[in-house]
């Protein structure tokens, strides 16, 4: 290791006499042009700390090169992801498959995100917000009570300006949200009430079936929804 004094003379000596130093330089390299790259790599590595404290010292005052071109910093780094892209497009294809597999819960919320978004719906809810609401409803459809597979029903549907906010949202099977379709959560309360009391109609079909008639036969006009 070098003193900071023949460091200083070394320095120096540089400034005085940087031509007989470089053309010194260039007649070793002729001599052993296979040593260069050894040469050059063992310099990096000595002044690598040094390096470093410098591009860290230049980026805390915002003055490096990527700081001072933000225009050209962006498009640089599209470009390198163009590239990057093109070059593991097959690798990217695979790890985004198994990341869907793993992630189906926000797999689900980006497409009912989207989809609020399409409708041009106000508010928002996180995934959290989400799974939160499905535990305190105690993860069963908010109309039937059945434990089934749970999404995103709008007490308000979206299609009748009803918002994309949690408040205005709760877990139901997927048959139940399809059957609400775009009706209020108090609409259907009427529907499946009517549907509640149809089973005192029932009657009349059983005593057709007593007689032999086939279940083939079209529902009487009192069965037809
Ligand atoms: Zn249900």
């Amino acid at each position: 290791m070098r003193t900071d004094a023949q460091r200083e003379r070394a320095r120096q000596y540089y400034a005085e006499n940087r031509e007989r130093v470089l053309e010194l330089d260039r007649a070793r390299r002729q001599r052993n042009p296979e040593r260069a790259p050894e040469i050059r790599r063992a310099c990096y590595f000595r002044n690598h700390e040094k390096r470093l404290a410098y591009h860290r010292g230049r980026f805390a005052r915002g003055q490096s090169w990527a700081q001072r071109n933000p225009e050209r910093t962006r498009e640089r780094d599209r470009a390198y992801q163009k590239v990057y892209y093109l070059d593991h497009r097959a690798e990217q294809a695979v790890r985004n498959a198994a990341w869907i597999q793993s992630n189906p819960d926000r797999v689900a919320h980006n497409s009912a995100t989207r989809r609020a978004r399409e409708y041009g719906a106000d508010g928002s809810h996180t995934l959290q917000e989400w799974l939160d609401k499905c535990v305190l409803l105690g993860n069963v459809c908010f109309y039937c009570g059945e434990d089934k597979t749970l999404v995103r029903d709008h007490k308000v549907p979206l299609t009748r300006g009803g918002t994309n906010d949690i408040r205005n949202i709760v877990p139901a099977c997927r048959s139940c949200n399809s059957r609400k379709h775009t009706m209020t959560v108090d609409e259907f309360g009427l529907v499946t009430e009517r549907e509640k009391m149809r089973p005192t109609l029932r009657p009349a079909s059983s005593s057709l079936r007593i007689v032999g008639v086939t279940s083939s036969v079209s529902p009487l006009p009192s069965e037809r929804p």
